[in-house]
């Protein structure tokens, strides 16, 4: 008897979800592919972003740093709202398109950093 879904299908989509939501858990735990996380942790002896030279904490990567700027103005665009570390919690909390919104922007954002070695 033929699988209704192909596995292979099934074993990316599994896969991507996890992705995001693990990206977004490192983000708002402040322990992801951050300088300040990685210095603190031993593995950079500089937490400076490469781009901004400011201390390169996940707030900064996420709301403040220019290499985020275009994404952001999307999401923000999109919800008709301004993002910050502080408000986007509750905004991803009023439903599910807020959600999809922040993760996509959180997600896509994290993978960026990890493609341009940003870390
Ligand atoms: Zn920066």
């Amino acid at each position: 008897m033929a699988s209704p879904v192909n596995p292979g299908f099934c074993s990316k989509v599994l896969y991507e979800t996890w992705q995001s939501e693990l990206l977004v858990t490192q983000f708002l735990r402040g322990h992801g592919a951050f300088r300040s996380f990685m210095y603190r942790i031993g593995k950079t002896t500089v937490d400076l972003c490469g781009s901004c030279q400011v201390q390169n904490t996940s707030e900064h990567a996420m709301f403040e740093c220019r290499r985020s700027d275009s994404r952001r103005k999307v999401a923000e665009d999109t919800l008709s709202i301004k993002i910050s570390t502080s408000s986007c919690v509750e905004i991803m909390l009023r439903d599910e398109e807020s959600w999809a919104v922040i993760e996509e922007l959180i997600s896509s954002r994290m993978k960026m950093r990890r493609r341009k070695k940003e870390i």
